[in-house]
């Protein structure tokens, strides 16, 4: 595991939040926060709502912001903003301010409440269920000034709590995961890299930007576990 990946779950661990409990933060709108970063992860659904937002195509939005890699211990397709300058300014961050306000990142959107999903199974029953999980960190930013439960945070930057796109995202990366680790151990390096293409391809652009997103990602994830699970076991 990464160092990264390491102080994440640490962090995750010691801070979580239920939904109704209180953490002292204030966002004293310094704009520090778009700025040295080179962590902001786009999902299939940020894309597709930025895209939107700047009325271009998913290939633009990638191409003028973005950039592709495959992470190193998940093996999965990621898209992060690819910051500029020494500053690492967001690509995004337009004379001060947020171009994609109404559609910026999940990420950007809840911080400093950070979330996960947790998996468990019912050893008798084998059913398995998931939840989502909040944690906060102090950012060492802002002021402690205000007292809110993740709730209202949520609340007042209009973030639902129920987000069925999370859960399905998240369970769509740990099935990912697994089974790109046995495509790859089927396969070598060579017919690695031509499979990384398509997979890009499908999770993040084959959506008409004119109809539903969840839709249109379901029907994508499916098609890319069925071919998976089809590689591996040949
Ligand atoms: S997407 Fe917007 S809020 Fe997020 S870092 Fe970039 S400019 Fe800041
Ligand atoms: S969240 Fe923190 S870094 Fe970002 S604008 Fe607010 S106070 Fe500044």
């Amino acid at each position: 595991m990464d160092a990264k990946t390491k102080e994440i779950i640490n962090a995750y661990k010691n801070n979580k939040l239920t939904a109704d409990e209180p953490f002292r933060f204030h966002c004293t709108q310094c704009g520090e926060c778009c700025i040295n970063r080179d962590d902001i992860l786009l999902s299939p659904m940020d894309l597709f709502r930025i895209a939107k937002e700047l009325n271009v195509s998913l290939e633009d939005v990638i191409d003028r912001y973005c950039e592709l890699y495959v992470g190193y211990e998940s093996r999965f397709p990621l898209i992060r903003l690819k910051p500029r300058g020494v500053i690492k300014r967001c690509p995004l961050l337009k004379n001060r301010k947020c171009s994609v306000h109404k559609a910026k990142p999940a990420m950007c959107a809840m911080f400093p409440i950070g979330r996960a999903v947790e998996f468990s199974e019912d050893e008798r029953t084998s059913s398995k269920t998931s939840c989502i999980q909040y944690f906060y960190t102090d950012p060492g930013c802002g002021d402690h000034a205000r007292t809110q439960t993740v709730r209202e945070w949520f609340d007042h930057f209009g973030i639902s709590l129920k987000d069925d796109f999370f859960i399905e995202w998240a369970t769509f990366q740990k099935d990912f995961s697994t089974l790109i680790r046995e495509t790859e151990k089927a396969f070598g390096e060579t017919a690695m890299r031509q499979l990384w293409s398509p997979i890009f391809g499908i999770l993040y652009l084959c959506y008409d930007l004119e109809k539903e997103f969840l839709p249109q990602f379901r029907k994508n994830t499916e098609e890319l576990l069925c071919g998976l699970r089809m590689t591996a076991n040949t």
